[in-house]
């Protein structure tokens, strides 16, 4: 299929583009598009077919669920069966954003969209055009990250041309993403509210505002016996083609090591990469070193991390080593996403 790839004004989008791209969808027909978080390849969620198609696209296993997205409140009531208080409380506090929260789901949703769950995850995006398209579209858009299913999300354009063009009827360019990393998820079908996947919105920022808020253990376990309760959280993503380790421990120390495996490598004939920040990015001597951000700017390091790793891809390299990111707010976030796509890799140095 020829897909068509047009740029938008993130803020300002353009009322024809939307209106055709609004068309598609309500045609059952998928549009990639961008939101704060990543890009998503969006589809009608009351349109089990448009759902076939989202997983046949990005080659998404079928039993992991797809975030619904909603632009206003009342379109949460039409979905789901009951609203908890606390559901509510965090709604107040932050939607639009990059926060999605999962619900019994009434029967408006069909099964091919959750996974076969009778749960559904509800995001409302606080982008422009997203909530624009959102409204263009029968009001329900379901969309998974726009990459195909294993490899780093979509933060640019460019990305989901990467992995989908010719697989959709749409691409929106709208620039770059804001923030990066995928939405926190919430789940509150249990006893206490549980987070499934760590994003820009903390588990402290939310305890704030509703009280004790649990993790899932599935998600810290490194070889995990306890699986993640979302289904999407047990595979293997975001990895580049080389290997990538991860290097914990005090400055100068992992710096010495590294730059002691980088040569021990080229004696080898391989090529290395480091993933690094600005404070550090010149002491390493790698053929190629890519800086996150600074170290005092932990957005900035959740804003690059996804790009950094595919451009990695695009350079002959056979290993890479990263710097950890255990940043105040967002460090759980970004480490998850590090952490898988490094295999769990760690060596303490
Ligand atoms: P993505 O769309 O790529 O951001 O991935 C969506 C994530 O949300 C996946 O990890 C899914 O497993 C998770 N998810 C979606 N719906 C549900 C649900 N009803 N229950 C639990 N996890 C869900
Ligand atoms: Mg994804």
């Amino acid at each position: 299929m020829e897909t068509i790839i047009e740029k938008i004004d993130p803020v300002h989008p353009d009322f024809a583009i939307m209106g055709q791209a609004g068309e598609i969808l309500r045609r059952g027909g998928l549009v990639a598009f961008p939101t704060e978080t990543v890009y998503g390849l969006g589809g009608d969620a009351l349109n089990p077919e448009a759902s076939e198609k989202i997983y046949k696209a990005k080659g998404r296993p079928s039993d992991n669920p797809l975030i619904v997205h909603i632009a206003d409140r009342e379109a949460l009531e039409g979905i789901v069966k009951e609203i908890p208080a606390k559901a509510l409380a965090l709604a107040e506090a932050f939607w639009p954003g990059p926060l999605t929260m999962i619900f019994e789901k009434n029967g408006r949703v069909p099964l091919a969209t959750t996974g076969g769950l009778d749960t559904v995850a509800v995001r409302m995006p606080g982008h422009a055009a997203a909530r624009e398209l959102i409204r263009r579209s029968t009001g329900y858009i379901a969309a998974p990250s726009a990459n195909v299913s294993g490899r780093p999300s979509p933060t640019k354009a460019v990305h989901v041309i990467e992995d989908l063009n010719g697989r959709v009827e749409m691409i929106l360019d709208g620039g770059a993403v804001g923030i990066g990393l995928e939405s926190t998820i919430v789940d509150f079908t249990g006893q206490t509210p549980m987070i499934l996947r760590p994003g820009y919105i903390s588990g402290g920022m939310m305890e704030r505002v509703i009280g004790p808020v649990c993790m899932d253990r599935g998600l810290m376990a490194e070889d995990s016996s306890v699986r993640p309760k979302a289904p999407g959280m047990k595979y293997r993503h975001y990895a580049p083609k080389a290997e990538l380790t991860i290097v914990e421990g005090e400055e100068n120390r992992v710096v010495e090591t590294v730059n002691g495996w980088i040569r021990e490598k080229e004696a080898l004939g391989l090529r290395c990469g480091v993933i690094a920040t600005d404070e550090t990015a010149g002491l390493y001597r790698a053929e190629t070193v890519m800086s996150m951000g600074s170290r005092e700017d932990e957005e900035s390091i959740a804003r690059h991390l996804f790009d950094v790793l595919r451009r990695f891809d695009f350079l002959d390299v056979a290993c890479i080593y990263s710097e950890s990111f255990h940043t105040p707010r967002m460090g759980q976030a970004i480490m998850n996403r590090l952490l898988k796509a490094a295999g769990h890799r760690v060596i303490r140095v």
